[in-house]
C-alpha cells in the first residue's frame, strides 16, 4: 500500500473474511475502523482457498475507499514452527511461507505468529528451531517484505514467547531484522504476568518491555481484557473493562503516544445479548483517545 497518512485514533477489530477477503473490509467500515486484522485463509485449516483476481481487485478498491490502514494479518491456529512432530513441522513451514505469499498480495506488512509449542522438548530447542526456521523461511521468500510479528503469549502448556527475553532471543538470532516485529497482546501479557492495571505498573511493563525487546520491533497491539487473574498463564479474552486488568489499562495505551501509531485490535467476543461488542469496545477506546 501507498503510505498514507493513518487515521486517529488507530483502532479496529479481527474480522471475517468469509465469502470474501473484501468482507473483512466491508465489515471494518461497519465499524468505523481504521485498522483491521484478518486471517487470510481458514484458520483451522491447512489448505487455502485461491485468492482469484477479482477477490484481490475488489479488496483493495474497498480498502482504499475506507482508508482502512494498516491491514494486520494472523496465521492459522495450526501453525507450530517448534514443533518436533516432523509432519507438523513441514506442513507449518510450507503453509507459513504461503501465508507470507498471500499478505504479500494482500498488501499486508505484519502477519502476527504464535512463536510456537516446544511440546515434549525443551524452551531451549524450541527457540533455536523458531529462529532456524525463519532464517529460513525470509531466505525462501526474501523477494518479499512481510514481516513476522511474533505474539507475546500467555505461557499456556509449552507455548514459547511468554517472558520478552523470550522474543529477544527469538529477534537476537533473525539474520534479516527488516523481516521480524513483535505483537503485544495485552491479555496475554497479564496472563504471563506483566501488570497493567494501574500506571506504576503499566509504565513499568512498557519500559521492560522498550528494554528487552525494543518498542521500533512493536508493529501491532491487540487489546483484550482477561477473563484470568494476573499471571495465571490462561488465554481467555474479556470484553474491555470487564475483566481483571480493567479499563485504566486501556486509557493508558490511547493516551500513550509511543504507540500513536501501532494499530490496537480487538480480538474480543463480537456480540453479547444481541448486542454488537466491538461497537462498545471501540467507543470506550475512543473515548479515552480524546478524554
Ligand atoms: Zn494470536
Ligand atoms: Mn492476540
Ligand atoms: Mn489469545
Amino acid at each position: 500500500m501507498s503510505p498514507q497518512k493513518l487515521r486517529q485514533p488507530l483502532i479496529g477489530a479481527h474480522m471475517s473474511i468469509a465469502g470474501g477477503v473484501f468482507n473483512a473490509i466491508a465489515h471494518g467500515v461497519e465499524m468505523d475502523c481504521a485498522t483491521i486484522q484478518l486471517f487470510t485463509k481458514s484458520n483451522n485449516q491447512w489448505k487455502a482457498k485461491i485468492l482469484t483476481d477479482e477477490e484481490v481487485e475488489q479488496y483493495f478498491k474497498d480498502r482504499v475507499k475506507a482508508g482502512i490502514n494498516p491491514v494486520v494479518a494472523h496465521t492459522s491456529y495450526l501453525i507450530n514452527i517448534a514443533s518436533p512432530k516432523e509432519d507438523i513441522y513441514i506442513k507449518s513451514v510450507e503453509s507459513l511461507i504461503e501465508e507470507i505469499e498471500r499478505c504479500h498480495v494482500l498488501g499486508i506488512d505484519d502477519l502476527v505468529l504464535h512463536p510456537g509449542s516446544y511440546l515434549d522438548t525443551t524452551e531451549e530447542i524450541g527457540i533455536q528451531k523458531i529462529v532456524d526456521t525463519l532464517n529460513s523461511i525470509f531466505e525462501k521468500t526474501h523477494k518479499l517484505k512481510t514481516r513476522i510479528a511474533l505474539e507475546t503469549t500467555a505461557g499456556q502448556g509449552t507455548n514459547l514467547g511468554y517472558k520478552f527475553e523470550q522474543l529477544a532471543r527469538m529477534i537476537d538470532g533473525i539474520e534479516n531484522k527488516t523481516r521480524v516485529s513483535v505483537c503485544m497482546d495485552t491479555c496475554h501479557i497479564f496472563a504471563a504476568g506483566y501488570d497493567i492495571r494501574d500506571k506504576k505498573s503499566y509504565e513499568k511493563t512498557i519500559r521492560q518491555f522498550d528494554d528487552i525487546i525494543g518498542l521500533s520491533y512493536l508493529k501491532a497491539m491487540h487489546l483484550n481484557d482477561s477473563k484470568m487473574e494476573l499471571g495465571r498463564k490462561r488465554d481467555r479474552h474479556e470484553h474491555l473493562g470487564k475483566g481483571f486488568i480493567g479499563a485504566d489499562a486501556f486509557r493508558f495505551i490511547m493516551q500513550d503516544k509511543r504507540l500513536k501509531n501501532i494499530p490496537k485490535l480487538l480480538e474480543t467476543p463480537k456480540e453479547r445479548d444481541g448486542i454488537k461488542m466491538d461497537k462498545v469496545n471501540l467507543d470506550l477506546l475512543r473515548k479515552f483517545h480524546i478524554s
